[in-house]
């Protein structure tokens, strides 16, 4: 990975108890000479055991993930822990302030930019730092998002589709120990739209186990998904022995299982106007099922354009914004898959 991050941390990220700060990213300009820019970090270890590194915020807009460790955060004293939590609650710190999916900076996607440079803007430095600092220390990884400001999930978690029998096994134990309602299996080492310079990527390159999701999005905070996070993690840290096994009380609950790796599942603006949905979050469609209209505000008396799926499944995602231009993805589907 070359010479090392120009971001340090205030606090160590290798000593057994609880330590909360801040990593720094050097940022020196025009209002603020020798600043920097703080972005909050916690650390819980204690004694032998697996590193899970568990980060949100990778884009500005999307705010369940956040929150949910804010209150792990807090409560990392009373954890009965082994080994060691690393929290980063929102990774792209500039981004999140702005409440913007993009860096204001230099108005870069950090989850498109992996695995960084150590020498590049502040997105590029975070990407590196996470990439060549954070990720080497664990050995899970959670990251979490939601669909910020353009879209909205029906809260689900997404897991890597792997080939490999020992990777493949790792994840399903996680899928199982996190136990949510809905789990979608995508290629994690590339983006929907192909690029590979994505968390999952590096993630693996590093030999972490990784898991993502969708737990709600709106630029908004969906209540489900936050707790859909909390009792997932929680079940993930008892599955690692990171945390005292509980007394069985309930039967686990069902997981439904999907893919989203099928172009057919998603459907996109072809013209620009004003999107009427035809569906919504949660139901089941055919295929060549109605996903909605859009109506040229130019010449509102023609008939709007109607816009399909090809292939059918569960509806998981949805645009939020009305206002369309051609390309915007108009929200999409999974399809049930048998292990
Ligand atoms: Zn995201």
């Amino acid at each position: 990975m070359g010479q090392k991050s120009l971001i340090s941390a205030s606090i160590p990220l290798d000593r057994d108890g609880v330590a909360r700060g801040h990593l720094r990213i050097p940022h020196s300009v025009h209002d603020s000479a020798y600043g920097h820019i703080p972005v909050p970090i916690a650390v819980a270890k204690r004694g032998e055991g697996p590193t899970l590194l568990l980060t949100a915020g990778v884009h500005g807009d999307e705010y369940e993930g956040p929150l949910f460790l804010y209150s792990l955060m807090r409560q990392l004293e009373r954890l009965d822990l082994a080994g060691r939590v690393i929290i980063v609650p929102s990774v792209n710190q500039p981004a999140y302030l702005a409440a913007t999916r993009t860096s204001p900076i230099d108005q870069i996607n950090l989850n498109r930019s992996f695995p960084g440079s150590r020498d590049g803007t502040v997105t590029q430095m975070i990407a590196h730092y996470v990439s060549s600092e954070l990720l080497p220390l664990a050995d899970y990884a959670i990251d979490m998002h939601a669909g910020g400001s353009s879209l909205q999930y029906l809260p689900t978690l997404f897991a890597p589709t792997w080939e490999d029998g020992e990777k493949k096994a790792a994840v399903a134990g996680l899928i199982a120990a996190f136990s949510p309602p809905r789990v979608a299996y995508f290629d994690s080492l590339k983006a929907l739209d192909g690029q590979d310079r994505v968390f999952g990527n590096v993630a693996d390159q590093n030999g972490c186990h990784f898991l993502t999701g969708e737990f709600g999005g709106g630029s908004t905070v969906n209540l489900a998904g936050k707790a859909m996070l909390e009792a997932g993690v929680t079940g993930v840290l008892r599955h690692l022995s990171m945390l005292p096994q509980a007394a069985p009380s309930t039967a686990p609950f069902p997981t439904r299982h999907l893919t989203i790796s099928d172009a057919d599942l998603f459907a996109f603006a072809p013209a620009a106007g004003i999107f009427e949905p035809a569906f919504a979050l949660g139901d089941e469609l055919s295929a060549g099922a109605l996903a909605g209209f859009i109506h040229d505000p130019t010449t509102p008396w023609n008939p709007p354009v109607e816009v399909r799926f090809k292939g059918g499944g569960l509806a998981i995602c949805i645009r939020t914004f009305a206002s369309v231009k051609p390309g915007d993805c108009l929200g999409h589907l999974a399809r049930d898959i048998a292990l």
